[in-house]
């Protein structure tokens, strides 16, 4: 049988070595003039491909990705690797190779497309493909190519200077495969505040709230980090995909609040009437936090403690503990990890990702309208369901 496969992300590699035996051709077409240019990028540098606990509820169709998870689940990619030769490590629950390097993780892919004589065609970008009886032809920049079965595993829209840019999406619709609108996720957010400049560089570990109309719409807990244009860090990415333009996101200032932050913050009110406002903050908050504080509540910083009515006390104990900023909007594709939006899974059968409309096709990996949280989830779907569909062509 002769398989085509277009695009040499984490879903497509796995999908051709699981794929490739002495019974299959495997071709995979590359638009780039390398392999994996994306892998290189992910988990900064590091490559975080699962995480040890793995759910539907880290992705955003979790009925669809169930039984992929179901089949393949974080010991089974860990196992995986292991059988071909990468070891693994853990930071908290994510997990990495354990050289902590993307490049070990494409070099020992790319170690196992050769050594099973996968064909690679890079600088190649399928513009189509007709259907023509039981067999598919490709139409590419180069040449025309044909094959029995034909796998989508083309990514969507995020980093597209990684060559996932979305234009493939094209290919299928014009079929009259739907796919949905698509959004960036997992992004950094713009914040409207006149101290970001000042803020920049600064971090804070603690709870971030995404609010609407006074509701919570979600909280995520771990590593906050100013930027000059807004708000980073793995919470706020994964806050993000929900984001819209005037959310507010509320953060603490202080490290790990716990509940008796309160009356540590009340007490320091009473043990220390003779500290400026400046002394009595940087015994609890970082430097930069300061002038925010002072300057966003009209206080000067030299006046003493003591000095300080409750009202205005409970004014810095509010900055403190849920300093709120109003989301301007977010930092695009262009800086997204993921794509909210794709392939519509009415569109395929979630068993073998099989196309519902051509038999034969097959769209795996992050061309779906599938997204995960941040740490490790959407590695996991690419190759999950690459490995599925791998497995599936060799038997
Ligand atoms: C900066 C960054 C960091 C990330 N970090 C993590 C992380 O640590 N953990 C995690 O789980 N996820 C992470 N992700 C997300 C993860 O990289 C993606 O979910 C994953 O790469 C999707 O794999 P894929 O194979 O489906 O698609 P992709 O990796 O996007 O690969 C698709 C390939 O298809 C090629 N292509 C597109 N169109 C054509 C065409 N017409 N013809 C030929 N080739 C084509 C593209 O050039 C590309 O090489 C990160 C993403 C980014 C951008």
């Amino acid at each position: 049988m002769n398989i085509i496969i277009i695009g040499a992300g984490p879903s497509g590699m796995v999908a051709a070595i699981k794929a490739k035996n002495e019974n299959n051709r495997v071709i995979l077409i590359e638009k780039n003039d390398r392999i994996g240019k994306k892998l290189l990028a992910t988990g900064n540098g590091r490559c975080n491909y699962t995480n040890l606990k793995l759910s539907t509820k880290n992705y955003s169709n979790g009925n669809f990705v169930k039984e992929t998870l179901d089949e393949f689940n974080n010991d089974d990619l860990i196992n995986f690797f292991k059988f071909l030769g990468l070891e693994s490590t853990t930071d908290g629950d994510r997990v990495y190779p354990i050289t902590l390097k993307a490049n070990t993780v494409l070099n020992i892919l790319m170690y196992w497309l050769e050594s099973k004589g996968v064909e690679i065609m890079t600088s190649t970008e399928v513009k189509s493909f007709e259907k023509i009886k039981n067999k598919f032809l490709v139409h590419t920049n180069n040449k025309d190519l044909e094959c029995d079965k034909l796998v989508c595993a083309f990514g969507a829209s995020s980093m597209p200077a990684s060559g996932s840019d979305g234009t493939a999406f094209k290919i299928l619709k014009e079929h009259g495969i739907k796919v949905t609108d698509l959004y960036p996720a997992l992004t950094q957010l713009k914040l409207d505040s006149k101290y970001l400049k000042h803020l920049s560089g600064t971090k804070v570990i603690g709870e971030a709230k995404l609010i609407r109309d006074g509701k919570i719409i979600d909280r995520r807990r771990g590593d906050l980090l100013f930027t000059n244009y807004g708000i980073s860090g793995p919470p706020i990415l994964d806050l993000s995909v929900n984001a819209r333009k005037n959310d507010i996101i509320e953060i603490p200032l202080i490290n790990n609040v716990d509940k008796n932050i309160k009356e540590m913050l009340y007490s320091r009110f009473y043990i220390f009437p003779d500290f400026s406002v400046k002394d009595f903050l940087i015994g609890i908050v970082d430097k930069k936090f300061i002038h925010y504080i002072v300057d966003a509540l009209g206080l000067d910083k030299n006046s003493a403690m003591s000095a300080l009515n409750i009202k205005d006390f409970d004014r810095i104990v509010d900055l403190l503990l849920q300093s709120k900023f109003k989301v301007i909007g977010n930092t695009g594709f262009k800086n997204s990890q993921v794509t909210r939006g794709g392939v519509s899974l009415d569109e395929v059968n979630s068993f073998d990702y099989s196309s519902k409309k051509i038999k034969d096709l097959y769209i795996i990996g992050e061309a779906l309208d599938i997204d995960g949280d941040c740490g490790g989830y959407n590695l996991h779907f690419a190759i999950a369901s690459g490995y599925r569909l791998g497995a599936k062509f060799s038997g």
